[in-house]
C-alpha cells in the first residue's frame, strides 16, 4: 500500500509499504476513506516535535479517521466487512488504574495515532482492535466522520464539567475544536457564546446556533468584559492565546467552571485572588474517553450539516500539500486527505 511518511521537518515522502496483516482475533482490517488533517499534524510536520514527542524515525502523521472494514479476526461479533466506521485513534494499556476507571485518556501507555513512535492514518489501510471502531449511519459521510474526533473532545470537556441544558457557556477561539466544542455544548442544551476574530469561522459559528460572536477584529479583548450582560456559567477556552486565557477570570461568574482546552502558552499571569474568592473552579482537558458513541448519535440525531467545516480535499499523494494549505489560508477551517 501507499503511506505518506514524514521524513524530517517539511519533508514528505510517499512510500510503497507492505499492507498490515490482522494478528489478534479481535482486530479488524480498515481500509482508509478520510483523514482530516488536524493541528497536531501541521506542527510535527512544521517543527518535527511537540513537546517531548520527537520525530526521530520516518513518521506516518494523520488520526482523525474514517474507513470501510475489508476483513475481520475471529472473534470479532459486532462488526463485518463492508461496514463503515469511525476510528478511535488511541488504544490504551487497558490494565493501568486510569484505563481501569475509563479515564483512558490519561494512560501512560496509550498508543496514539501519528504521535512518535506510532503510525497513523495517511496511508491506505489500518489494522485496529475491533472495540475502538464505530460504525456510522448512513446520514454520515466519510468526510464529516473525521470531524467525530475534534468533536470528542467537546463532549469530554462537556462531561468533565457537568454542563447542564440552559447554562451559558463562552468558547474563546473558534478553530475547529472550538467550533465543535461549541457545537457539543448546544447539542447537550447550553445557550453558546463565542469570541473570534476571523470572518469565516464567526459566519459557521452563527450557522450552527451560537447565539452571539465577540468580533475581535471589532472589539478589544480587554473590553469584552464590560460589554458582557451576564456572566458565564462556563468558559472554554480553545485558543491557547495568553490574552484570552487571563481574560477568562473575568468572563465568568461567582462559582462557575473554566476549562482549558487550546494548547498555545504555557505561563500566563492569572488572578488567583479573584479565583478564590468568586470560588471559580478550573480544569485541563486532555483527548476523550468514552465519547464517540455519543458523538455518533447526537450528530446523527440533530442531523447537523458538518459539510461547511470542510475547506478542501486532497489525495494520498498529496497530503504535503494538505499540511500546508491551511497555513496559507487563514480561512480555512478542514482539510481532508482521501487515500
Ligand atoms: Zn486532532
Ligand atoms: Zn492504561
Amino acid at each position: 500500500m501507499k503511506a505518506a511518511f514524514l521524513i524530517e521537518k517539511n519533508k514528505i515522502e510517499i512510500r510503497e509499504i507492505e499492507n498490515p496483516k490482522i494478528k489478534n482475533e479481535d482486530e479488524v482490517l480498515v481500509k482508509i476513506k478520510s483523514v482530516g488533517v488536524c493541528g497536531s499534524d501541521i506542527h510535527y510536520y512544521k517543527e518535527g516535535r511537540i513537546g517531548d514527542f520527537i520525530v526521530k524515525e520516518p513518521l506516518i502523521l494523520g488520526h482523525e479517521s474514517s474507513g470501510i472494514i475489508e476483513e475481520v479476526g475471529k472473534s470479532v461479533k459486532d462488526l463485518k466487512v463492508g461496514d463503515r466506521v469511525a476510528i478511535e485513534p488511541g488504544i490504551p494499556c487497558r490494565k493501568c488504574s486510569y484505563c481501569k476507571e475509563g479515564r483512558y485518556n490519561l494512560c501512560a501507555d496509550v498508543k496514539f495515532f501519528a504521535t512518535p513512535p506510532i503510525n497513523g492514518t495517511f496511508c491506505e489501510y489500518i489494522v485496529h482492535p475491533s472495540d475502538f471502531l464505530y460504525k456510522l449511519p448512513e446520514n454520515i459521510s466519510f468526510d464529516e466522520a473525521t470531524l467525530i474526533e475534534p468533536f470528542s473532545v467537546g463532549i469530554h470537556a462537556c462531561n468533565l464539567i457537568n454542563l447542564r441544558p440552559g447554562e451559558k457557556i463562552l468558547i474563546s477561539g473558534l478553530g475547529p475544536v472550538g467550533l465543535l466544542s461549541g457545537l457539543s455544548a448546544k447539542l447537550n442544551g447550553a445557550i453558546v457564546y463565542g469570541i473570534e476574530k476571523n470572518k469565516k469561522r464567526i459566519e459557521i459559528a452563527e450557522k450552527i446556533g451560537f447565539e452571539y460572536v465577540f468580533d475581535t477584529e471589532k472589539i478589544e479583548i480587554k473590553e469584552i468584559k464590560n460589554n458582557i450582560e451576564e456572566k458565564f456559567d462556563v468558559i472554554f477556552e480553545c485558543s491557547g492565546n495568553s490574552f484570552l486565557i487571563e481574560e477568562t477570570i473575568n468572563w465568568v461568574k461567582r462559582g462557575g467552571r473554566i476549562v482549558f482546552i487550546g494548547m498555545g502558552t504555557d505561563f500566563v499571569n492569572f488572578n488567583i485572588l479573584k479565583l478564590t474568592i468568586d470560588e471559580i473552579k478550573i480544569s485541563g482537558i486532555f483527548r476523550y474517553a468514552n465519547t464517540y458513541k455519543k458523538a455518533i448519535s447526537l450528530l446523527s440525531k440533530n442531523r447537523i450539516d458538518l459539510k461547511n467545516f470542510i475547506s478542501k480535499k486532497f489525495s494520498l499523494i498529496d497530503v504535503k500539500e494538505a499540511l500546508e494549505y491551511p497555513i496559507k489560508n487563514p480561512d480555512c477551517i478542514k482539510v481532508i486527505v482521501n487515500p
